[in-house]
């Protein structure tokens, strides 16, 4: 990018947030909640790290990546840039095990635990570590074949079980919705919550993050109790149309 280009970029992050922001309290509003009660963060994983470091300069404090080693690189690359110091990164891609060391220790949440086998895996290497590693469970609440993550029935099942495993924090949930259909994007997310409230009053846990909502859906996540949104092409995409809906 020469400097202009630079400059154009920053002033369309720069509106783009507030445009995005906005939209998010108006949404929040709807569920009865204020702006402060959902984060956004901004998912990083088609842009490189110059467009991280404007998106940091335009206001973003948090990023997602889907990749450990596009995580990797993305943090190397800011290494040059005291002024993010504090950034924070998220996983919210899928995991493979021999990927999780990369992943350790590097990001403030992991969103995609989507098996008790994975859960299982990063339990033991956090232990040995003697870290604790903050997670989400992915659920597959639209019941889409394409779809990873546990079945709201195995969430039951299984959650004695990982709530006993050491080295990771159940924080909440995470889910995806079917893409280009608002009503069932609707009916998701309003299965998360549902899942979560059960969940809580089985096991007294909070679950307090739902981690749900992206560039097309993002407004209904959050009408409907989402917590955490994950943005991408609306955040860094100047031909991403911001949802009116
Ligand atoms: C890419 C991605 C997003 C962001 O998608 P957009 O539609 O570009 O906002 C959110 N969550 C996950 C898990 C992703 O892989």
């Amino acid at each position: 990018m020469t400097d202009e280009e630079r400059e154009g970029y920053l002033e369309f992050l720069t509106s783009r947030r507030a445009r995005i922001l906005a939209r998010i309290e108006e949404a929040a509003r709807v569920s009865g909640r204020g702006a402060d009660q959902v984060e956004a963060i901004a998912v990083s994983k088609t842009v490189g790290v110059d467009e991280v470091v404007l998106a940091w300069r335009a206001g973003w404090r948090a990023f997602g990546e889907n990749r450990p080693q596009e995580l990797v690189r993305k943090l190397a690359g800011i290494e040059s840039h005291p002024e993010m110091d504090g950034v924070r990164f998220d996983m919210i891609g899928n995991l493979q095990t021999n990927k999780i060391n990369q992943v350790l220790g590097r990001v403030s949440l992991i969103h995609s635990v989507s098996s008790a086998h994975l859960a299982t895996a990063i339990s033991k290497r956090a232990e040995v570590r003697g870290h604790s590693e903050r997670v989400l469970l992915e659920v597959n609440v639209s019941g889409e074949e394409s779809k990873s993550g546990f079945t709201p029935e195995e969430v039951h099942s299984e959650m004695d079980d990982l709530l006993g495993m050491g080295g990771i924090e159940i924080c909440g949930l995470m889910t995806m919705a079917p893409a280009n259909d608002p009503d069932a994007a609707r009916r998701t997310f309003s299965g998360l919550r549902e899942l979560r409230e059960q969940l809580s009053s089985e096991s007294g846990l909070g679950l307090a993050t739902l981690s749900c909502g992206m560039s097309d859906d993002f407004a209904i996540a959050v009408e409907e109790g989402s917590t955490l949104v994950r943005l991408g092409r609306t955040v860094f995409d100047p031909n991403h149309d911001l949802v009116t809906e």
